[in-house]
């Protein structure tokens, strides 16, 4: 034995040639400090060991290494840039001293080999790959850029072009396609894999094969002349705007450090790698999107925890009613392996809500992620009935019948008999409180709010709702067979709006106000989209959400919330309502809808809605961007807090991932708890007491003045 720590394990194989194992004692091998350090003192052994002949990299667990520990990234990331640099430059020194070992080396690949994991295999002299391997450079989904050598190594591997696009991506390959791309030199069956490793790397001790040349080209400029490298780096930067826009820098900064570093050689161009990586750690966006990834963390762990301690296993799922979500809420179910028996009392909506389910599955054979056997078979697996009798015998049972308390009471006291005792009744509301739909069943405690977003096969979120009645068998089982569709669970107390309704009420209050203060509607959805960065604007996502459904859960908050959401005199939503502008599905709201020279939908500004809001608002008004944010922004941030201290969400980390998937809350901003974290909690309370003449949503509670004196934030 050469080495040995709680991460890597370092040892003569045989004569001349070392096995240098990743083997942590946790779970994954990941690069975390004390790994880092345990490296370089291996490193430093191998350096002076004259009998060293070759090195064999690998790991002990499934996969090779999943990357570096994110849990570390945040508090190292407050230090100021000018401390992070040589911080980072220490790091990748220690992937030099694995480059520049005097002797051939090889690293045996499976498993993930993803960020510092692929950039230590960028080291290696030669890559040998099981045919298990998925490696990439996924940096930039975190708002970073490699920072361990992968923005030096990999273009110098595989070419520029080709390494920009895995870089800017972050997409991980398989062993075959990294094998296509030059990065990898063989790919062999996963018993093989240390073997054909050594094999390998005897071949090149003995001179057949030349690793020496194969070292030289890592640690030269790259080879591209002028005319090359302007295409290559103009076409890139091009394509990376196009995809990425301004809110996220870390794939530009990546593109143009690769292209100031074309000229360099290693050392060079390890500068500017570790200039550029500081850079990006000190940016909002990579705190918001490394905060994101620690969050879902958060969600995953609960849900997994929640299967493990779920007494009963959902095999067999109901869902009652063929509609938009229903149809929805039995494709994704099916799909996720869960058999599913589809209910309505129309033939029409049965043939609809299959012929949806095909078309969705249809696509996925297009792209394919699913062959002809394995669509039939999910499609096999959706029962349509128009009978309740086919209901019996389901685990779990999801009601999304029209949204009409007299209807879903009958339905489900009618279906809860059916029955058996220990199985789960859900409903998918989107207003009507779940303790009232409990109030007429005979076993609340297995009942709880299963909600989905539309549509139900994109939309990440479920909300589960927990009634006062509802045991936490009910929660962990609905939590588990929630994730087991795919999605990302969160739980969160039953009140009106339950959590994300709540809060985007709020929102669209602030939105209807600036109109009636005369603001340009399409001026405030433009400002939202392309300076905030939502998805849709609030006059485009009310017309999506569809005006009726608004009007009425606006009446459902007003009636839970009576002093803080009243009903807007002239309130723009009502009449948009009350002049059968529903938005997208009757073709007219806040815009008008219609098709394009191609077919694509489009939609326009309607004179019609200009008149109409000209006849219920004050003068027009010019707003400013900042205004016009902090008018919709602070309403939904106060009502996040409010849901917050009140316990119906139960952390700030879920409450931003449920805006986040649930409404398509800029993921750069991280989520509104985080944007307040980030604006800073005084200077947010400050902002809303700019507004508090508005109305109570504008007023922050006591506890955020308590928490913004004390400089305190929502995430540490
Ligand atoms: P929808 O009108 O598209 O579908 C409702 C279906 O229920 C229809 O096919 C109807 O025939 C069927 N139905 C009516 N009575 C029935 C009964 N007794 N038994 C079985 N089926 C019956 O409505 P939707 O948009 O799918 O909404 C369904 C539920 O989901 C509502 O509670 C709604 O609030 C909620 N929801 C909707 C959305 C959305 O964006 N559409 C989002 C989240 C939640």
């Amino acid at each position: 034995m050469i080495y040995q720590s709680d991460n890597i394990s370092v040892a003569y194989l045989k004569p001349g040639i070392v096995r240098f194992a990743f083997s942590a004692q946790g779970s994954v091998n990941k690069f975390d400090q004390q790994t880092l350090t345990d490296c370089k003192t291996a490193l430093d052994l191998l350096h002076a060991d004259k009998a060293l002949k070759g090195v064999i990299f690998c790991s002990d667990k499934d996969a090779f290494i999943v990357g570096a520990d994110i849990t570390e990234f945040l508090s190292t990331f407050l230090r100021p840039e000018a401390e992070l640099i040589p911080w980072i430059k220490q790091a990748s020194d220690i992937f030099d001293l694995a480059e520049d070992l005097p002797v051939p080396t090889i690293v045996a690949l499976k498993g993930f080999a993803l960020g510092g994991g692929c950039e230590w295999s960028l080291t290696a002299d030669y890559r040998v790959a099981d045919t298990t391997t998925r490696i990439g450079l996924p940096e930039v989904k975190l708002g970073l850029m490699p920072g361990f050598g992968g923005t030096v190594r990999l273009p110098r591997i595989i070419g520029a072009d080709n390494a920009m696009e895995w870089i800017t991506t972050g997409k991980d390959h398989s062993a075959d396609q990294a094998q296509k791309f030059g990065l990898i030199d063989a790919v062999v069956a996963p018993e093989k894999l240390e073997a054909a490793a050594l094999s390998m790397l005897e071949d090149a001790i003995a001179g057949k094969l030349d690793w020496r040349k194969k070292r030289a080209v890592k640690l030269q400029p790259l080879k591209l002349n002028k005319t090359e490298a302007t295409m290559s780096f103009t076409t890139a930067k091009g394509m990376v705007f196009a995809n990425a826009g301004k809110h996220y820098p870390a794939p530009m900064l990546a593109v143009s450090t690769i292209e100031a570093a074309a000229g360099l050689d290693r050392a060079g161009a390890m500068a500017l790698e570790n200039a550029g990586f500081a850079k990006l750690a000190k940016t909002d966006a990579a705190t918001a999107q490394i905060g994101l990834f620690l969050n879902d963390q958060l969600i995953k762990g609960k849900a997994k925890k929640a299967a493990k301690t779920a007494t009963k296993a959902v095999k067999k799922a109901a869902v009652l009613g063929a509609g938009i979500m229903g149809g929805g809420i039995a494709y994704q179910s099916a799909l996720k392996g869960v058999p599913v028996v589809m209910k309505d009392i129309a033939d029409k909506a049965l043939e609809l809500g299959m012929g949806e389910a095909t078309k969705l599955l249809g696509k996925q054979v297009e792209r394919n992620k699913l062959d002809a056997i394995g669509m039939a078979k999910v499609i096999a697996s959706i029962t349509p009935t128009l009978s309740n009798e086919n209901v019996k015998g389901a685990d779990i049972v999801v009601e999304a019948v029209v949204e009409n308390p007299k209807i879903k009471g009958a339905v489900l006291k009618e279906v809860e008999a059916l029955l058996a005792d220990d199985a789960i009744l859900t409903s998918n509301t989107s207003t009507i409180s779940i303790d009232s739909l409990a109030a007429n069943l005979s076993r609340p405690q297995n009942f709880c709010g299963m909600h989905f977003f539309n549509p139900v096969h994109r939309m990440p979120l479920v909300e589960v709702i927990r009634g006062k009645d509802t045991s936490e068998e009910t929660v962990a089982a609905v939590v588990a067979y929630a994730a087991k569709m795919g999605k990302s669970p969160i739980v969160v107390n039953d009140c009106p709006g339950f959590f994300v309704n709540r809060v985007l009420f709020p929102y669209f209050a602030g939105f209807s106000k600036l109109v009636l203060d005369g603001a340009d509607f399409a001026q405030v959805d433009k400002v939202m989209e392309k300076q905030f960065g939502w998805p849709m604007g609030p006059a485009y996502l009310l017309d999506v959400v569809g005006l009726d459904t608004a009007y009425h859960c606006t009446d459902v908050m007003a009636a839970g919330f009576p002093t803080r959401m009243a009903k807007l005199d002239n309130d723009p939503v009502a009449a948009m309502y009350k002049a059968d502008r529903y938005g997208q599905k009757n073709g007219v709201g806040f815009y008008a809808y219609s098709k394009d020279a191609k077919g694509k939908p489009k939609k326009d500004i309607d004179p019609a809605t200009l008149s109409l809001l000209a006849g219920i608002a004050g003068d027009k008004q010019e707003f400013s961007s900042e205004d016009i944010i902090a008018r919709v922004m602070v309403p939904m941030i106060n009502e996040t807090i409010r849901c917050l201290e009140e316990g119906i969400v139960a952390s700030a980390a879920e409450a931003d991932m449920g805006l986040i998937y649930g409404l398509g809350f800029p993921p750069f901003r991280g989520g509104p708890l985080r944007y307040a974290d980030t604006i800073g909690l005084s200077n947010f309370v400050a902002l809303a007491d700019k507004y508090a003449h508005l109305g109570e949503i504008y007023q922050v509670t006591d506890k955020t003045r308590a928490m913004a004196a004390a400089g305190q934030r929502f995430f540490p």
